[in-house]
């Protein structure tokens, strides 16, 4: 596998099975992102688009086929590690935030880190420089409450990025926010896949927040039926060595 591949799905299928009902929510699933792309995956309500970033993230245990995490089948490791393999190397940011409500904006985002066995010192600093990062260092100290929903997913973001994670699984990220802030809030997940790298898989409705990443794979009924390369893969863009291409296999030739 090319290095740069970060997550490889093969024939990815997956149906949940409610005892009454089966009902087939991914049927044979493809897909490749890069390290360093910022893709968003789209189509109708109950496509099986969450279903996908939870089979993709090892939330969700799939039925048949393969998905890869920079080479690791996340299906083949123990409980233990693949617990320990997505709190070190994987982010989440969900709709609805899901901060911890007692807790302050430093400690819902030291979890992160406290949680992949870092010390206490070393974690209070990385927070405060991750909600640096996200600019709401003035922030730390207040509970969800007392913020905004912007505010709120501001954090959720600094707790997904704080382990310097693979990739970062958005579900809906902007779903729960107006126009305005929605926009904000992308902007800044773009600033961090572009100044850091980071790479994303974002499920979204919203197709401006589509517009913004580099691709854009829609789904319908399970699978994914098409794939879109957006003018903002081409904006805005620092300057980057691209790898060299030779491995890119050599076609037979044929005489016309
Ligand atoms: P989306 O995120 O695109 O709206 P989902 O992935 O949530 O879609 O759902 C895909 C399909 O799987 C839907 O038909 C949904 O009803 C079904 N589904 C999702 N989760 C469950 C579950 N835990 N049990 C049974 N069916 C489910
Ligand atoms: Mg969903």
């Amino acid at each position: 596998m090319s290095d740069d591949v970060i997550v490889r799905a093969t024939g990815v299928h997956k149906t949940y099975d409610t005892g009454r009902v089966q009902v087939a929510a991914l049927n044979g699933v493809d897909l490749e992102l890069r390290r360093g792309e910022m893709v968003a995956v789209m189509g109708p309500s109950g496509c099986g688009k969450t279903t996908l970033l939870n089979c993709l993230s090892g939330i969700d245990e799939i039925d048949s086929g393969q998905v890869l995490i920079e080479g690791v089948s996340l299906a083949d490791l123990r409980d233990r590690a693949r617990t320990r393999y997505r709190a070190e190397r994987m982010g989440f940011v969900f709709q609805f935030y899901n901060l911890m409500p007692v807790l302050s904006a430093v400690e819902n985002v030291e979890m992160a880190l406290l949680l992949a066995g870092r010390r206490p010192a070393e974690a209070r600093r990385r927070s405060l420089e991750a909600l640096g990062l996200v600019g709401l260092a003035d922030r730390a100290d207040h509970v969800p409450e007392e913020m905004s929903g912007g505010e709120r997913q501001r954090v959720t973001i600094a707790r997904a990025l704080v382990n310097d994670p693979a990739i970062v699984w958005a579900d809906e990220p902007t779903g729960d926010l107006d126009s305005e802030t929605a926009d904000d809030v992308t902007t800044l997940m773009r600033r961090l896949n572009r100044e850091r790298g980071l790479t994303f898989l974002i499920v979204t409705h919203d197709i401006a927040v589509g517009r913004r990443t580099d691709r854009i794979l829609r789904m319908l009924d399970g699978q994914v039926v098409d794939e879109q390369v957006t003018d903002a893969r081409f904006s805005e863009e620092p300057a980057r060595e691209e790898p060299a291409r030779e491995d890119q296999g050599v076609r037979a030739s044929h005489a016309d």
